[in-house]
């Protein structure tokens, strides 16, 4: 073996891959990773097949295909009121998460400060580290994770160059209000701060409430890259097809990198999603149906003895579990795997700093007789 240094020496397996293999092995009902166990619209299946057969079989544009990115600049615009040019400011990419990477490795620079709010997606921290940047972690308070905005002006420094936060936010469930954003917009005014804004959840969002893009605030679009997923908004997280929007000055910077790591994204998919998105049917029921399956699950397992405050958005539910043990989560998580055959995440590792509330998170994104299996097991814990 030749001698490397890694560059990345405290960074295992991702959870998700972990977990996955340990429910597999202890046959268990896997509400662990988020994704669902049904599949994509017939209809978009259909058109996924003929952009094959029409011969969209060669790359893609480097941006993405026009047609998607103009699909995607109207999306926008109608939801969220601002536009975003198809030409010079959207980036089809592979999934959110690369998206995510590339826009770090674009901006972040050895010794640069980046806020990150926590619990926190496990992609962010390393790809960080990975380009030298300093994480700040900023943990969301108490047992219905909000912001604590003085906290957060007094993390900025002058080596802040990036703030990420993401809403719906995955794990915790909670959105992000009108006045979060707010608050948001007015701290990082005057600041040369990048905001990295994940949205991969944009199209669950329940009880009515609005999804707050970043998109909605003029003085964050000026300051923000914004990225979502097709993944979660049409039940085809495997075909890893996402994007980000920004305004040119920095899209202009993200492409120069995108170019020399995926270049391009599957082609006949963007043709068929650009297709599928002429029908806005086809995702602003999203919430609805996932609200549903919230309910069903929270229904199910009301008389348990975990506690919960309902989702707000996303595909999660955190469950208090103070009630039944003081394990630690990951323990319990694995006992819950290995005694009782159900998987799910530990929030703590979503968590840099010291962690020790008693949550696991839960993805619902299932068929009913699966959360009624899942509901049995928790009931009788
Ligand atoms: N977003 C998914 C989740 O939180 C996982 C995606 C992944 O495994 N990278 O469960």
């Amino acid at each position: 073996m030749i001698e490397i240094t890694s560059k990345l020496p405290h960074v295992g397996t991702t959870i998700f891959t972990t977990i996955n293999q340990l429910a597999r092995a202890h046959n268990a009902i896997n509400l662990s990773q988020g994704f669902p166990n049904f599949d994509p619209d017939p209809e978009l299946l259909e058109l996924v097949s003929e952009a094959f057969k029409k011969g969209h079989n060669q790359y893609a544009p480097m941006q993405g295909a026009l047609s998607l990115r103009e699909a995607i600049s109207e999306k926008i615009e109608r939801l969220y009121g601002n536009y975003y040019h198809p030409e010079s400011e959207i980036t089809v990419t592979a999934g959110a998460t690369q998206a995510i990477f590339t826009t770090i490795a674009t901006f972040i620079r050895p010794k640069d400060e980046v806020i990150v709010i926590e619990p926190a997606f496990d992609c962010y921290y390393p790809a960080i580290s990975l380009f030298g940047g300093k994480s700040i972690p900023l943990p969301l308070e108490g047992n219905d994770f909000k912001m604590n905005w003085s906290a957060f002006k007094s993390a900025l420094s002058p080596k802040t160059k990036m703030v990420i936060f993401n809403t719906p936010h995955n794990p915790t469930g909670t959105i992000w209000s009108e006045n979060d954003m707010l608050q948001l917009q007015d701290i990082l005014r005057g600041t040369n701060i990048i905001l990295l804004s994940d949205e991969v959840y944009e199209h669950i969002v329940f009880d009515g409430e609005p999804h707050e893009s970043a998109a909605k605030y003029p003085d964050l679009v000026a300051r923000s890259v914004i990225c979502s997923s097709f993944g979660k908004t049409f039940h085809a997280t495997g075909w890893k097809v996402g994007y980000c929007v920004g305004p040119k000055y920095l899209m202009e910077e993200f492409q120069k990198v995108h170019q020399f790591n995926v270049f391009s994204v599957n082609h006949a998919m963007q043709i068929a999603l650009a297709e599928y998105l002429k029908d806005p049917q086809h995702y602003v029921n999203l919430g609805g149906f996932y609200q549903e399956k919230r309910d069903v699950f929270l229904n199910a397992i009301r008389s348990s003895r975990f506690k919960m405050i309902p989702s707000e958005g996303t595909y999660f539910q955190l469950l208090d579990y103070s009630d039944i043990t003081d394990e630690k989560d990951t323990v319990f998580a694995e006992r819950l795997i290995k005694e009782h055959k159900l998987a799910s995440i530990p929030v703590s590792v979503f968590c840099k700093g010291d962690y020790d509330k008693k949550f696991l998170r839960f993805c619902f994104a299932k068929t009913d007789d699966v959360l009624e299996k899942a509901s049995e097991i928790l009931n009788s814990i």
